[in-house]
């Protein structure tokens, strides 16, 4: 396997919280790039679209030039091939998280030539905090300021203002 610098970290990312920029600041340190991959599968519950997905990433990390942002659909070692990529970042958080993983990494390094899945640790800060926590707290009206960024804090209340307004 050629010396990799370039790493993907995919997920679904709705919204991205502090969790996932934790994530991503720690790959920095091992990668010289990270390429943060929205998935585009079907995600009938999602929050965010994918577009807003990506705005919201973007916007978070702007002054970061070593990410770049990008969408996938299909395989993702497929997709992580397309981009010479050799490593597959994901973050665990609890034991329920690690099952999952696990499976879905042995299939990849299976069907995956040259491609390795990097495990990180979450924080301890972070060990609680989900993508769908948040967005359930945001809902119900809670304060979500440590959970992620001011700009998407505002983003998911406009979302919660306006499906509220529908009913
Ligand atoms: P997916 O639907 O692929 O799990 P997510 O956006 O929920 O997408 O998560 C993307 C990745 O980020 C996953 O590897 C997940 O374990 C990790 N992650 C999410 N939140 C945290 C957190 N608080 N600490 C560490 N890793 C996290």
């Amino acid at each position: 396997m050629p010396h990799s610098k370039i790493a993907i970290y995919p997920g679904s990312f709705d919204p991205i919280t502090y969790g996932h920029l934790d994530i991503i600041q720690r790959s920095l340190k091992i990668f010289k790039h990270v390429i943060v991959a929205v998935a585009r599968n079907s995600q009938k519950n999602a929050l965010f679209d994918i577009d807003e997905r990506v705005e919201l990433i973007k916007s978070v990390l702007k002054d970061e030039p070593r990410v770049s942002v990008d969408t996938f659909t299909g395989l993702l070692i497929d997709y992580v091939a397309s981009k010479q990529a050799h490593v597959i970042i994901r973050g665990l958080r609890a034991i329920s998280d690690f099952e999952y993983e696990f499976q879905i990494a042995q299939m990849n390094s299976t069907i995956g030539h040259d491609i390795e899945t990097l495990f990180m640790m979450t924080s301890v800060q972070y060990g609680y905090l989900s993508s769908s926590i948040v967005r359930e707290v945001c809902s119900l009206g809670g304060t979500v300021d440590s959970f992620v960024p001011q700009e998407v804090k505002q983003a998911m209340q406009q979302k919660y203002q306006s499906k509220k307004s529908l009913l």
